[in-house]
């Protein structure tokens, strides 16, 4: 099975050795025809701006919402800020993805960033790193929070898509990759962890 990663911008890489580390193979996505080759997709981190901008030069945006009707999406960090209902930031254009208002680089300018240990039922203890986050202000009715830091949400779940405020894939530590696919039923319980 084939995990896409959006690479128009952003740590595209990290996200790809996370995901290899649950026998899966993750290709990058640039155009909309290769989303056909994809169970599943990532929005990694980055520069939420810079990446709106990228996907609607690209032709990106229908084909990505197309996409998210019948396949799982995961955004980390800029990739939340961009499957945000309400992004907060004229500069975003919202896919829409997650019932969520955002609050773009809400943690504060002097705390660029800092890592929090977080404990969660469905996550178990999970390492956290924050970089220049953004935090969730407002959930939907359908929007599940799996993790909370400080009281805001930084995991949230809506259908089969999650959206993460920090970055699981800088923690050496695949188990929220494996948690959003298991979610979705694409990965086995009992696949292992490598
Ligand atoms: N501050 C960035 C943004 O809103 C996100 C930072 C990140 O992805 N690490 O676009």
């Amino acid at each position: 099975m084939r995990i896409g990663i959006l690479a128009l911008q952003g740590d595209v890489e990290a996200h790809a050795g996370t995901l290899a580390r649950l026998g899966l193979e993750a290709v990058p996505v640039r155009r909309g025809d290769e989303l056909e080759e994809v169970a599943a997709l990532v929005i990694p981190g980055g520069e939420s701006t810079t990446m709106s901008r990228l996907i609607e030069r690209q032709g990106l945006h229908a084909p990505l919402r197309e996409f998210a009707a019948d396949h799982p999406v995961m955004g980390t960090c800029a990739g939340l800020v961009l499957m945000a209902r309400d992004p907060d930031d004229a500069r975003v254009t919202p896919l829409g993805l997650l019932d969520i208002r955002v609050s773009r680089n809400a943690y504060g300018r002097q705390i660029h960033s800092f890592t929090a240990t977080l404990d969660g039922e469905a996550t178990g203890p999970v390492k956290a790193v924050f970089i220049r986050a953004p935090r969730v202000e407002a959930t939907g009715p359908g929007v599940e929070t799996l993790l909370e830091h400080e009281g805001s949400p930084v995991l949230v779940a809506e259908g089969p898509h999650f959206g993460c405020a920090f970055h699981p894939e800088l923690a050496g530590d695949p188990r929220i990759h494996a948690l959003w696919l298991r979610r979705a039923g694409l990965l086995e319980d009992q696949e292992r962890v490598a």
